[in-house]
């Protein structure tokens, strides 16, 4: 298994992969272009004794959200939505493993969301559900941080949701991407996050109302899907509120884990 990652050493950001727990940099200016080579490590130069900080896999062009895609879930939050609902969150919100997801002034009530991210490979519009997961680069793991005291206000009132899901922060990727090859079944992968080393969610992508290439299928019909576009597909049951120096820690078999922490604003 190669996994794809994005570092900072030296004032720059590199593109790199990990391999048999050896890490190596590749000549590919960005993530973008490293999934546009098709996730060519032809050029690859181990890197050996340097300490260098983990990143965000790659900045997406956008982010969009998949609310109520999982049953256990959308009765915890209540709804009665018949379909899922699409969000957009803002690079803004991006931020990296072990980094600090920020608990902003405007908010009392915080929530971590689990999901498993799937990165675009390949520009497409109305792109049909059999054929989608061609125009899927890879998988990630992506948190769907949300501000639940400004969304039940917003879904009181019938208000968007940019506000909730899309402050600074909001939304840790990581640790990595894994091309699709290396994930042959996306819709049968089990999933937890702990807070503090407690489990809150644990569940498996199985239990998805919309599956992987249906959820690609289904945001292709509304909006161009562009390359390093990230889609949060949804989160199982299990959120709950993070607060000042909580560590967050997600996982998804075949990916990998991430730690982030939790600091008020
Ligand atoms: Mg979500």
């Amino acid at each position: 298994m190669i996994s794809f990652i994005s570092f900072f050493y030296e004032g720059g950001l590199h593109v790199g992969c990990v391999s048999e727990n050896k890490t190596y940099e590749l000549p590919h200016k960005d993530m973008r272009e490293c999934i546009e080579s098709g996730f060519d490590c032809s050029e690859k130069k181990e890197i050996r004794g340097i300490d260098y900080k983990l990143k965000a896999p790659l900045m997406p062009p956008k982010i969009i959200g998949l609310g109520w895609n999982y049953a256990e879930h959308n009765k915890e939050l209540k709804s009665s939505d018949s379909k899922p609902i699409v969000f957009l969150k803002p690079p803004t919100s991006v931020i990296g493993p072990n980094e600090a997801i920020i608990l902003p002034r405007i908010s009392n009530q915080v929530e971590h969301e689990i999901e498993l991210g799937i990165v675009i490979g390949k520009k497409g519009k109305h792109v049909d559900s059999p054929e989608a997961l061609e125009y899927v680069a890879g998988y990630t793991i992506i948190l769907d941080i949300t501000a639940r005291d400004l969304q039940w206000e917003a879904r009181k009132k019938g208000d968007p949701w940019d506000i909730c899901k899309g402050l600074d922060s909001f939304a840790p990727i990581g640790p990595c991407i894994v091309p699709k090859e290396y994930v042959p079944d996306p819709g049968n992968l089990a999933m937890e996050l702990k807070v503090n080393g407690q489990t809150k969610q644990k569940s498996n992508t199985k239990e998805m109302i919309k599956k992987p290439p249906e959820i690609v299928s289904y945001i292709s019909g509304y909006m161009t899907l562009d390359i390093g576009d990230v889609i949060a597909s949804g989160t199982p049951s299990g959120v709950g509120p993070i607060k000042d120096g909580d560590v967050i820690d997600s996982e998804i078999e075949k990916i990998g884990s991430m730690r982030n922490y939790a600091i008020n604003e």
